[in-house]
């Protein structure tokens, strides 16, 4: 028997079996001529990824809390105003990060869980201040909502607000199109939809954030995501010479060389669709099963995640159940209803068989924990939206 369940959370996900074998290749020196080839091409394909032709990427060992980090020490300076449009836990990080570097923050948000505030309601908040900056996150981990990118976007140049996205729950998975939508910083970690075990944060950005950064009058208050210390090194092996700041994580990079190759060649719109097609159906999925779910509706729901609600009399205790049966999920992280939904990560590699692997693994769950439903009802709505 296969000892080996599936991953089906938000971070980090299934890998490939070519992204596990880079991360298994004799680690060479970080200025192996090798390397910087390696190295050169990541930086030249994450640009691609990011669908962000003008923008310039960092690729630096860290977290996406670090590429968050990393975002706002660079462009932000001491009594520097900053908006986020806040649609739940990593939002409120966001705030403390950007508070941590002197910023005066404010967020707009709407009151219900699983929503996200309207273009009008930014608008509004955005006319009473004078905010150098706004930051949103993509696809909010703890309630998969999503939000109109493109729309804030569109909103920050008008006003000539620097945008910043924390994309990593999206990138690789949701539509973003960093260069076109014109969003100033887009960020992410490679354990998500990047499709990379845990360890590098993926940063790229634009002209304007460069300047911005450029043009500061005072010394960034982190001394690891300096731009002035990583920006040379990126240049430098994007034109295949090694340089040398902080040490790169070899074998890390490898694999995100591997899969950014991946990504690319199935295609950024052909990967939307999939992430779009695989969500549908899981959704339908819970539906079928009388499972509601946090996003108020499906224009704000996630294409690479879910958060639906327990079903009347089923708590949390349900999920070992469903791992016993073969899938592993991830519980509840939103503060207010962390005990009553679960979260379900469907990014990357994931395919139609985990979606019916794992609704069936959410049915056995639910069977054992006495939850009275029609057998195989959630198979087949997933089946159905699956075969159309
Ligand atoms: C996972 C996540 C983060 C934090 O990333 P870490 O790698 O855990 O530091 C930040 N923002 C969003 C939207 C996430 O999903």
């Amino acid at each position: 028997m296969k000892n080996r369940k599936l991953l089906m959370i938000p971070g980090p996900i299934e890998f490939t079996p070519e992204v596990m074998r880079a991360m298994a290749m004799p680690t060479t020196s970080h200025v192996a001529p090798a390397f910087v080839e390696c190295m050169g091409e990541a930086i030249e394909r994450t640009r691609e990824v990011f669908l962000s032709p003008g923008g310039q990427p960092f690729i630096v060992a860290g977290s996406g809390t670090m590429a968050m980090d990393m975002a706002a020490c660079n462009v932000i300076e001491p009594g520097d105003t900053a908006l986020v449009v806040n649609t739940g836990y990593f939002s409120d990080r966001f705030g403390v990060i950007l508070e941590r570097y002197g910023a005066r923050v404010t967020h707009v948000k709407t009151p219900a869980i699983g929503d996200a505030p309207s273009l009008d309601e930014v608008e509004a908040e955005i006319k009473k201040g004078d905010y150098k900056v706004l930051t949103v996150t993509h696809v909010d981990t703890s309630t998969a909502v999503l939000t109109d990118i493109k729309g804030l976007a569109g909103l920050c140049r008008k006003y000539g607000i620097l945008s910043i996205v924390d994309g990593v729950c999206s990138v690789a998975g949701e539509e973003l199109r960093q260069g076109e939508w014109g969003v100033d910083i887009v960020l992410t970690a490679c354990q998500k939809a990047v499709g990379v075990p845990p360890g590098l944060a993926l940063l790229v950005a634009s002209p304007k954030a460069i300047e911005v950064f450029k043009n500061r009058r005072t010394p960034v208050g982190s001394y690891y995501s300096d731009w002035a210390n990583w920006l040379p090194i990126m240049e430098s092996y994007e034109n295949r010479k090694a340089a040398y700041f902080g040490t790169q994580a070899v074998n890390l990079v490898w694999a995100l060389n591997v899969s950014l190759e991946q990504i690319l060649a199935e295609g950024m719109d052909t990967r939307f669709a999939r992430h779009r097609l695989m969500s549908k159906a899981f959704k339908a999925a819970m539906t079928a099963l009388g499972l509601k779910q946090i996003p108020v509706s499906e224009g704000k729901a996630a294409n690479t995640l879910s958060a639906p609600y327990f079903p009347e009399g089923i708590t949390g205790s349900v999920l070992p159940l469903i791992a016993q049966a073969g899938v592993i999920l991830a519980g509840g992280l939103h503060a207010e209803i962390r005990e009553k939904y679960f979260r379900v990560g469907h990014m990357g590699v994931v395919s139609a068989s985990d979606i019916l692997a794992t609704v069936g693994a959410i049915e056995a769950g639910l069977a054992k924990a006495g939850y009275k439903f029609e057998h195989g009802e959630g198979l087949a709505a997933a089946q159905a939206v699956l075969l159309q």
